[in-house]
């Protein structure tokens, strides 16, 4: 893995104009991992993927994050700061997906891999012809195969309680798949805990400094004559210099 010049972003940020979140975290991924093919950052678990997605966020805007969240008890709007260094609780290369894990709970022997974009993926698309479909589903794609007393049984007749007890052994093998910070609001002192969806934020972010940028591009490339390529490679330090420059 490896950071993106301000060109491969602007590409990727083409790229998935059109695209759903899961699908641009996909891309970005892609174009950071050439060690990767596509088929591999599609299957990697949440946790590496996302654990990625804070790596490239690290490189391209620092480690400072300002967020928003409401508090679910008066419904202020309370600002968060935080730092993804101490969201970081995954390694980039940990979790590989085409792992299994055994878990034996209520007499069920079960063999298991983590979840990926793929299962959430599949899981959405079930649910655009039957909002039923939620989060059972998606643990149930991760069970590669389930028996009782030696015997195989089907995915259907699995207790609840025996799907929630593996959906928490995922999480706790994949923990950076839910990123999560404690919150206090200011107006009513509610405690509560944030999920910060890395993949959206991100996205945000990358086509707030996509528009930025091309409205420089397009105020040097007016003013001095120079190719969006070579005003893409000057430093954003020398490229601000040159717009203040311009707008004097
Ligand atoms: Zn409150």
């Amino acid at each position: 893995m490896r950071p993106l010049d301000a060109t491969e972003v602007l590409n990727v940020w083409e790229h998935g104009l059109n695209q759903p979140t899961l699908e641009r975290a996909l891309i970005l991924i892609a174009a950071a991992c050439p060690e990767l093919d596509s088929d591999a950052v599609a299957k990697l678990s949440i946790g590496a993927r996302d654990a990625r997605l804070l790596q490239l966020r690290e490189w391209m805007f620092g480690s400072q994050l300002l967020n928003t969240a409401q508090c679910p008890q008066c419904g202020e709007r309370v600002e968060w700061e935080g730092e993804t260094t101490e969201l970081h609780i995954q390694a980039v290369d940990d979790a590989d997906s085409a792992e299994e894990f055994n878990l034996e709970v209520d007499g069920y022997r079960l063999r298991f891999r983590l979840l990926t974009s793929m299962d959430i993926a599949a899981v959405m698309a079930a649910a655009q012809s039957d909002s039923n479909i939620g989060s059972t589903a998606l643990i149930k794609r991760c069970v590669v195969s389930a028996d009782r007393t030696g015997k195989a049984c089907d995915l259907a007749d699995l207790p609840q309680h025996t799907l929630d007890a593996l959906s928490q052994q995922i999480e706790k093998l994949d923990p950076q798949a839910e990123i999560r910070t404690e919150l206090t609001c200011p107006e009513c002192s509610h405690q509560w805990e944030v999920l910060l969806d890395i993949a959206s934020f991100l996205w945000i972010e990358i086509n707030n400094w996509a528009e930025r940028t091309l409205r420089t591009v397009h105020r040097l490339a007016s003013a001095y004559g120079w190719t969006e390529r070579e005003i893409l490679i000057l430093s954003p330090v020398r490229r601000q210099l040159y717009l203040g420059m311009v707008n004097r």
